[in-house]
C-alpha cells in the first residue's frame, strides 16, 4: 500500500480497491479482487475477522454446481431463482435474484478449487422451500469454519491489506458526486483512502435498535441475534452520498433458538420428520413453512416457547453438524424411550402429547394434516430427542 506523508497531502493512502467489513461478503469480494491482480484493502470496525458469518451454519446456497451434479441432481439458476421468489412472495427483484443465482454455481466451485477449501453438499436434509439439495458447507458445517478459511486465504495474498479496529466512517465524493475513497477511524486517528472502487460489506442493521424500529417496526422489540457491529453503517453512508436504498424491510426470523444455551438448532431436526409442541403438548402450524416465518407462531404460543421433538433416526443424522453436536455435549436435549417418560421430563400433559404423536403418524401416513404440512419423511420411533426452543431475529437481505 503506497503511503502518502505530508501535511499538505490529502490522502494517507492509495489502493485498487477498498472493502469496509470483513465478513464473508468482504473477504470473497477482496478475494475476488485480488485474483485480478488488484491491491485491495479490507477495513473491519472490530478486533476480530467474524460478522454474522462466523455464527452461521457456514451453508451456501448454490444451483449447478458438479457437487449436485455428482449427486444426480441437475438444477438451473431460474429453478433457484424460482424457489427464492416463491418463498420470499415475489419481493426481490427477479433480475436481481437471478444473477446471484446465476453466480451461486460458479461462487462455490471457485471457493472449492481456488482457494481451497473444502465444501461439499449438504445431504442430510432440505431447507424449506428448496426443491434440491442446494446448500454446500465445511465438513463442520459452521460458518467459524468458513470465516477462519477465507481469512487464511486473504492473510496468505500478498496483494490484500486487512485492518482490523478499522472503522469506515464516511465515503468520499468528487464533484461528480461518484465514490473515489473512504475515510476510515484507526486508533492513529481518521485516514483517508483513496480507491478506484468501494465495496461495501457491512451487513444489516439489526444492532441497531432506532434503525430497526424506523424500518421494522413489526420486530423493534425482539431479540436481535447477530453481530454486534452491524449497525446499518453502509446504509448511513450511502444515504449521505444520495445513494438509493431498497428492500429494508427484510430480516431473517429464527424459531429454534436452544433457550438456555443461545445456540441455534438446525431446522434439520424439522425437515427430517420432526415437529414442534407447545407448553400444552401441541402442536401450533406448518413447521415446514420455514424458520422464519415460523418465528411469529412460536411468539403466540403460552412462554413465547416450544419444544422439537425427534428420534434417534434424526440424531444420528445431525449429530455431525457442529452446533448439534454443541448441544448434545452441553445435555441440552432430554431423551427418552417413551412418550409418558418424554412428557414428564419437559412437563408437558401426557395425554396431549400422546395425541400429538398419534396425529403426526397419521399425517405420515396421509401424508399431509390440519395445518397443511406434507414434508412428512417417516414415523418417529423410540427413542425420542427434545430441546425447549424460542424465538430470535437477525437481518439480512435476500431469503435463500
Ligand atoms: C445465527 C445465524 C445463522 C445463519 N445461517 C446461515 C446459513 O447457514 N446460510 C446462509 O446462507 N446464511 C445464514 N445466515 C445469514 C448469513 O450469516 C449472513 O447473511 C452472511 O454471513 C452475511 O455476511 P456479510 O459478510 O454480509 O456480513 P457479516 O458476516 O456480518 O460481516 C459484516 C462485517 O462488517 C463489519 N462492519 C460493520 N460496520 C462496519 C464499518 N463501518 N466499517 C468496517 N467494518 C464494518 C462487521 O464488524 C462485520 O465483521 C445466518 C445468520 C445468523 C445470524
Amino acid at each position: 500500500m503506497e503511503q502518502y506523508g505530508g501535511f499538505n497531502n490529502m490522502w494517507d493512502a492509495e489502493l485498487d480497491v477498498v472493502v469496509a467489513g470483513a465478513g464473508g461478503c468482504g473477504l470473497v469480494a477482496a478475494l475476488a479482487a485480488a485474483e485480478k491482480g488488484l491491491e485491495v484493502g479490507i477495513f473491519e470496525k472490530t478486533e476480530f475477522v467474524l460478522g454474522n458469518t462466523a455464527a452461521s451454519a457456514g451453508m451456501i446456497p448454490a444451483a449447478n454446481t458438479r457437487f449436485q451434479k455428482e449427486a444426480g441432481i441437475f438444477e438451473t439458476a431460474e429453478e433457484m431463482t424460482e424457489d427464492i421468489l416463491k418463498k420470499n412472495h415475489y419481493e426481490s427483484d427477479y433480475n436481481l435474484t437471478l444473477a446471484v443465482c446465476k453466480v451461486s454455481g460458479y461462487l462455490v466451485e471457485w471457493m472449492v478449487d481456488s482457494l481451497q477449501i473444502q465444501l461439499s453438499l449438504v445431504k442430510e436434509f432440505k431447507y424449506p422451500g428448496q426443491r434440491n439439495f442446494r446448500m454446500h458447507a465445511p465438513p463442520s458445517r459452521s460458518g467459524l469454519e468458513l470465516i477462519k478459511k477465507l481469512k487464511q486465504a486473504v492473510t496468505s495474498k500478498d496483494n490484500i491489506y486487512l485492518l482490523v479496529k478499522s472503522e469506515v466512517s464516511e465515503l468520499i465524493t468528487n464533484e461528480n458526486n461518484e465514490v473515489i475513497g473512504i475515510e476510515v477511524k484507526t486508533s492513529d486517528g481518521v485516514q483517508r483512502i483513496k480507491a478506484k472502487k468501494v465495496i461495501l460489506a457491512t451487513n444489516g442493521f439489526g444492532a441497531n435498535k432506532e434503525m430497526v424500529r424506523k424500518y421494522i417496526p413489526e420486530i423493534a422489540d425482539a431479540l436481535y441475534f447477530g453481530y454486534e457491529a452491524n449497525t446499518g453503517d453502509a446504509i448511513r453512508m450511502g444515504e449521505k452520498v444520495d445513494a438509493s436504498i431498497a428492500s429494508l424491510t427484510g430480516y431473517q426470523g429464527h424459531s429454534a433458538v436452544a433457550e438456555s444455551q443461545g445456540i441455534l438448532v438446525t431446522w434439520g431436526t424439522i425437515m427430517m420428520g420432526g415437529f414442534m409442541v407447545n407448553q400444552n403438548g401441541d402442536r401450533f402450524g406448518d413447521e415446514s413453512h420455514g424458520y422464519s416465518e415460523f418465528a411469529i407462531q412460536v411468539l403466540k404460543q403460552p412462554g413465547q416457547c416450544g419444544y422439537i421433538i425427534i428420534d434417534q433416526h434424526i440424531y444420528d443424522q445431525l449429530i455431525s453438524i457442529e452446533d448439534f453436536k454443541q448441544l448434545v455435549e452441553m445435555e441440552a436435549f432430554k431423551t427418552s424411550t417413551s412418550i409418558d417418560e418424554l412428557a414428564s421430563l419437559l412437563q408437558l400433559p401426557a395425554d396431549h402429547l400422546h395425541k400429538t404423536f398419534k396425529s403426526v403418524h397419521k399425517a405420515v401416513e396421509e401424508g399431509t394434516d390440519s395445518f397443511g404440512r406434507t414434508e412428512w419423511p417417516r414415523k418417529l420411533a423410540s427413542s425420542y430427542y427434545a430441546i425447549k426452543v424460542s424465538q430470535l431475529f437477525s437481518i439480512r437481505k435476500v431469503d435463500c
